[in-house]
């Protein structure tokens, strides 16, 4: 096979190879099951996993997995073998309509929060028939939702699949309204974005902080950084050339629609889009890519860091999260349309999202908030924590005139009159673009920036989908009893802009004064740190909402809150237990080796003459061994630090602990061990410099 059309999905048992093997009725009726979520029976289970077996066979698989994706954030697979043995002690390859629809995993290593209690280890996948099946290696990969003995979700897709179906019955309930009687599904869509780094993996190997923590925990900064911005959409280096090219022919035979690929604003960092897909498609994909991602890049030498903040001082890596609706008649719900009545329902629309963010911005914050995300939102770096969202000047002005009844100041200098007058086409203005918005309208979607580039994509798209929900639902609500429909939804659309205005800004979000501006002005939340964000799942008003819309039980919310947690603080840790290590073992030597040899230096040229001057060595000598004892303390100081966080009961104190007293322990630390680096000769530092890292893939 050598076109891309020719292996594009070719390792996806996908509709058209269900097509081919498939007799029609089990067609048919596993069809049925997709779209609808009718039940599947056995008989129907047997031919389709009979057939999916054949079929992974023959592409070389000898194994089957339920593909799962737990609270860790990465996905989970046990492989079974399709062997069974055969009466002549042969063996034959078997999979059974059973094994397809239901895994039973042990569970009891997952992170449950609670969920299931130490007696009850088991965990049930089962088969999500609206996610291809596809062959990774030698497995066949079958996407699985993972849930408790009890039932309760114990991964991030059973939440995703109900919070699209809590946005699709709220909007079809608004778009019954507008007279579409003919749509029968409302579908989010997501195409994610998704950064990453690409380092020398011989480099990678001997810096311990990369191994363990997937970041930089020391590094000077290096003469050059991104300042140049020469790296952005620069011309790609051949051996970054080569892993995209075999990466893009990996992520094509899944059925991957990876589609840009360029470099970033930091050196050594590189992004890479797929055409945008149905959300939990777009969860199951993303996760794919990024597991792809890393073997690829082993393959060529390199490792890939998908970490928010591999190196400080250069840019992070984020994942955008392209977010639309669409309709299974076609229709993209945040484009504005060719007549008055279809840009009054894009309005409508529109402010629900508006609504949506500013009710729930706890939630949104929430569901990014990771230990290596709080390096990114709320640092010096963007998108900042604080949450608002971007219309632009030209929809803006739009929402003005409409909340004033005053003239809209556009093309046709006007009062808007909602359902009489049409808008412009909101085309996306290139020169208008705004970067540091952390929820931005982009023409006809919207852009989700503070995801992180190691998250999983499901979080933020549950919250946003329930969110949005919410508002349709509230909005539905209004206007299913209005006498007069044009006049309640004006007036609607009107009482949604005058009470969740403050959350539309369309100015520079990395600017100190907007912070201020947002925070004391506008009363908007300004949640910096993960331990900050968390609380918001707990919060009642966020816990109603998402169990009036069945994405969530109660005991489901409070067991993420508690891993989400519990990870941050195991993750702080772990970076602080690696920094005294290597502090300790690696930097500490190596100061000391260097300042040996300039004492060596200083006696050899004593012994010479006692009048040749040794100023540089004396001055060196001094300034490193005076740091020398600095890092010492400082990692006396941390490794105090990390006892007392030993003694420590309940998570939420562990955090608070972590966040105000272990990470500025570690930020001081760091500070001197960099110090030390740029005044230690380069042979005796004992790992690759930031500078190495970030140029030393040619
Ligand atoms: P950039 O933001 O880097 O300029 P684009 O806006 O062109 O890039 O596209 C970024 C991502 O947005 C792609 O993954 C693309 O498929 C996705 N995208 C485009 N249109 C939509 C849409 N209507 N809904 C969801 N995602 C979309
Ligand atoms: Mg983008």
């Amino acid at each position: 096979m050598t076109t891309v059309p020719e292996y594009f999905g070719s390792l996806v048992f996908d509709s058209r190879m269900m097509k081919a093997r498939l007799s029609a009725d089990v067609y048919h009726s596993l069809k049925r099951t997709i779209q609808k979520g009718t039940k599947l029976d056995l008989s129907v289970a047997n031919a389709v996993a009979a057939a999916m077996k054949d079929w992974a066979v023959e592409n070389g698989a000898t194994h089957f997995t339920h593909w799962f994706q737990p609270l860790t954030g990465v996905t989970a697979e046990k492989h079974d073998s399709f062997i069974t043995p055969a009466p002549d002690g042969r063996v034959i390859m078997e999979f059974s309509g059973k094994e397809l629809i239901k895994g039973e995993p042990d569970a009891s290593s997952f992170p449950s929060g609670g969920l299931r209690a130490t007696f009850e280890a088991r965990g049930y996948t089962a088969w999500d028939p609206t996610s291809y099946a596809f062959i990774k290696g030698k497995t066949l990969c079958i996407p699985t939702a993972f849930c408790s003995y009890g039932g309760e979700a114990l991964d991030k897709k059973t939440p995703l699949l109900r919070s699209m179906e809590a946005l699709n019955k709220q909007s079809l309930r608004i778009l019954k309204l507008f007279g579409h009687d003919n749509v029968k599904r409302v579908c989010a869509c997501v195409g994610p974005e998704q950064e990453y780094f690409l380092v020398d993996k011989a480099m990678y190997d001997k810096r311990k902080d990369l191994i363990y923590t997937g970041r930089t925990l020391f590094g000077a900064k290096p003469p050059k950084g991104q300042e140049l911005d020469d790296h952005y959409f620069g011309t790609i280096k051949p051996r970054v050339a080569a892993f995209m090219d075999d990466l893009n022919t990996e992520l094509w035979k899944l059925g991957i629609l990876a589609k840009t690929e360029h470099n970033e604003v930091a050196p050594a960092q590189h992004e890479l889009a797929p055409i945008y897909t149905t959300t939990n498609i777009a969860t199951d994909q993303n996760q794919l890519t990024m597991e792809i991602m890393q073997k690829v890049a082993a393959k060529h030498d390199l490792v890939c860091l998908l970490h928010e903040k591999p190196f400080a001082g250069v840019n992070g890596s984020g994942k955008h999260n392209n977010w639309s609706l669409s309709t299974d008649t076609g229709i993209n719900l945040f484009a504005s349309g060719e007549t008055p009545y279809e840009n009054a329902q894009f309005l409508l629309f529109l402010v629900a999202v508006v609504q949506a963010v500013d009710d729930y911005q706890g939630l949104l914050r929430a569901a990014v908030a990771t230990a290596g995300n709080d390096h990114r939102l709320g640092a010096n770096e963007a998108p900042p924590a604080v949450i608002s969202i971007f219309l632009g000047d030209e929809l803006t002005a739009i929402l003005d005139s409409i909340e004033n009844d005053t003239p809209y100041n556009g093309v046709e200098k006007k009062k808007m009159k909602l359902g009489v007058d049409a808008l412009p086409r909101f085309t996306r203005d290139n020169t208008d673009r705004n970067r540091t918005s952390p929820f931005a309208f982009t023409g006809n979607k919207f852009e989700f920036r503070m995801l992180g580039s190691s998250n999983s994509i499901a979080c933020a798209n549950i919250m946003l989908n329930t969110a949005v929900a919410e508002s349709l639902r509230l909005f539905a609500d209004e206007l299913e009893g209005a006498s007069d429909f044009n006049k309640a939804l004006h007036d609607l659309i009107k009482k949604t802009i005058k009470t969740h205005k403050r959350i539309i800004f369309n100015g520079n979000g990395y600017d100190d004064a907007w912070i201020k501006e947002a925070t004391e002005e506008r009363g908007l939340l300004n949640l910096r740190t993960t331990p900050d964000a968390i609380p918001m799942l707990i919060q009642k008003d966020n816990m109603d909402m998402l169990m009036a819309h069945k994405v969530y039980t109660e005991s489901e919310i409070r067991s993420r809150h508690e891993i989400l947690l519990e990870n941050y603080c195991k993750v702080v840790r772990i970076e602080a237990l690696t920094m005294a290590d290597m502090a300790r073992k690696e930097i500490l030597p190596a100061v000391e080796a260097y300042v040996s040899s300039l004492v060596s230096v200083t006696t050899a040229k004593k012994a010479l003459d006692a009048e040749i001057p040794s100023n540089y060595e004396q001055k060196l000598i001094k300034c490193l061994t005076t740091l020398v004892d600095t890092i010492d303390h400082r990692t006396d100081v941390l490794e105090q630090a990390m006892v007392k966080l030993d003694t420590m009961g309940a998570l939420a104190e562990e955090a608070a602990f972590i966040r105000d007293d272990i990470i500025p322990k570690m930020c001081e630390l760091r500070a001197v061990a960099d110090e030390a680096e740029t005044l230690t000769a380069a042979k005796y530092w004992p790992f690759p410099t930031y500078g190495d890292l970030l140029f030393g893939v040619k």
